[in-house]
């Protein structure tokens, strides 16, 4: 083996050694972050049917309001997730083109750019942004921007609702 190849194979382990320690001594320093995700909690929606995961198990997130679903095939909780996606996907052939479309449309995905995650675009999670400016007399207020914001609940990062990075639901999580 040509010495110099070696050598920057070494580098390049070496840097990446270096930096996963640095990532793992940030990730040490870091406080857990408000919404955990250490028991896998997720809600998304798959293909307009919004789910709820916590601790390896599934359970419907929000009443279904697709007409022809088999809404009490779904009830209950699932350690399934390919059973509940199959369930799914038989209402869903049972249930109202149309309606389920406009669904569709309602509850999305979206992933974020900071950290990855994909969950279901919750209106709970959209709030206004606020500019915080001192008026004549030295009182600070709150000034309304315009500007709508969705945080993620993993990381926090916030996005302009108005440019969501919205993904397909065609997937389960
Ligand atoms: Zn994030």
């Amino acid at each position: 083996m040509n010495k110099n190849f070696n050598m920057a194979s070494r580098q390049r382990k070496y840097n990446i050694d270096n930096a996963n320690s640095k990532q793992k001594r940030l990730d040490e320093l870091q406080p857990p972050p408000y919404f955990s995700t250490q028991n896998g909690y997720c809600k998304f929606s798959y293909r307009g049917v919004v789910v709820e995961r916590a601790q390896g198990a599934y359970q419907i997130g929000r009443r279904i309001v697709i007409s022809g679903f088999p809404v009490a095939s779904v009830d209950g909780m699932w350690t399934d997730s390919s059973m509940l996606k199959r369930t799914i996907d038989l209402g869903l052939e049972q249930a109202c083109p149309e309606r389920h479309k406009a669904v569709m449309e309602q509850y999305r995905n979206w992933k974020c750019p900071s950290c990855g995650s994909v969950a279901l675009v919750d209106s709970k999670d959209i709030h206004v942004k606020w500019n915080y400016v001192v008026d004549s007399w030295g009182k600070e207020e709150r000034v309304d921007t315009g500007i709508k914001l969705l945080t993620c609940n993993y990381c926090s990062e916030e996005v302009d609702s108005s440019d969501i990075p919205y993904v397909s639901s065609d997937v389960f999580l």
